[in-house]
């Protein structure tokens, strides 16, 4: 290896180290130094080395990577750039990538009368597709439980509000009927009575994420509870209010389907091509006095029934009668709400702080 190295050295830079003279040449010893620990060719074509210390800028040829008319204060705000650009981007993706988290209404379960056992519990719970719905575009969905902030079981400062504080979009389940008397009206059966507990806990809900700024998105029974929260009220039974309407409800649940219209200049309207959709609405209430802002955003094709509302004082805050988390089941001629997720997402990612 010396053999090759010697070899191949220039004379000027070998001779030093038969005969030094350093106080001529500060060179010779790093040359010599460097001979055995470099490979022979990088040492034979690199330009002479100039110890850190002793560089005069404009008094040597500038190495290959330096710019012409660089210097090190140059060089140091390049430095100071690219790192103040790898802190933004990394602050840019954790402010636009970071997983949105959407929180989901909880559904009641009351405790049955003389039930042992679990279904003597209050128990709250989502539906199977209306998380997997909304988890299909990558976001994590976590329930939001009721709070009971004078319980003397288990008191707590946690609010309502810490979870629209801390999430970014709120979905408002469907479920059990909206109770009339939260729109200031009787039952006019007993068996319309509707959940006043579950909506006193969807209306704080809503009310902090509508005051947070972030979206929301009503599912059927959301969508009235949209339309109350802002002062409208509801039909409680679509066949005895208004008998000339079609059928929304009918026992086989989730098959039961019929056509929408999207008025125009609504935003649903700009969002879909399809003239007269089939959607999977299945409800016995119904929008009847619209609430303030709020604008129908749908209606049942032939009857007029509102089947999508949206507030306009909102980003997002809309309404669905239909229930778009069963359409990938029901079928290819259902309509595919995903531009309407989308929508609401898009709003999520927006608002977020
Ligand atoms: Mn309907």
């Amino acid at each position: 290896m010396s053999d090759n190295s010697d070899s191949k050295l220039p004379p000027t830079v070998s001779a030093p180290s038969e005969t030094p003279t350093p106080d001529h040449n500060p060179k010779p010893a790093a040359a010599d130094t460097a001979a055995e620990a470099e490979p022979p060719i990088a040492r034979a074509t690199a330009a002479p080395y100039v110890p850190a210390a002793k560089m005069e800028f404009g008094k040597h040829s500038a190495p290959a990577w330096q710019l012409p008319d660089d210097t090190p204060w140059k060089q140091t705000w390049r430095v100071f750039s690219a790192r103040v650009q790898s802190l933004s981007d990394q602050v840019g993706r954790r402010l636009t990538q970071r997983t949105l988290k959407i929180g989901v209404s909880a559904r009641i379960f009351h405790p049955e009368a003389g039930a042992r056992g679990l279904q003597g519990k209050t128990l709250q719970y989502l539906e199977e597709s209306i998380a997997q719905w909304v988890m299909s575009r990558d976001v994590l969905v976590l329930m939001i439980p009721t709070v009971n902030t004078n319980g003397l079981l288990h008191p707590s400062k946690i609010r309502l509000r810490d979870y629209a504080k801390h999430l970014d979009g709120l979905v408002l389940q469907g479920g059990a009927d909206v109770a009339p008397q939260t729109y200031s009206q009787t039952a006019t059966r007993p068996e319309w009575i509707g959940d006043s507990a579950r909506d006193m806990y969807e209306l704080e809900l809503l009310h902090e994420f509508v005051e947070a700024g972030k979206p929301v998105l009503g599912i059927c029974r959301g969508c009235q509870l949209i339309n109350v929260a802002f002062g409208g009220t509801l039909y409680q039974d679509i066949a005895s209010d208004v008998p000339e309407a079609k059928s929304h409800v009918n026992d086989l649940y989730d098959s039961h389907r019929h056509t929408i219209q999207f008025p125009p200049g609504s935003s649903l309207a700009s969002m879909f091509p399809a003239q007269t959709p089939l959607v999977n609405s299945i409800h016995h209430q119904a929008v009847r006095d619209l609430g303030r802002d709020l604008m129908i955003e749908a209606v049942s094709e032939g009857d007029n029934i509102v089947e999508a509302v949206r507030h306009t004082k909102s980003r997002f805050v809309m309404g669905l009668q239909w229930h778009p988390e069963f359409h990938r089941a029901g079928g290819a001629e259902l309509l595919d709400c995903t531009p309407i997720l989308d929508s609401f997402l898009r709003a999520a990612r927006e608002t977020r702080f």
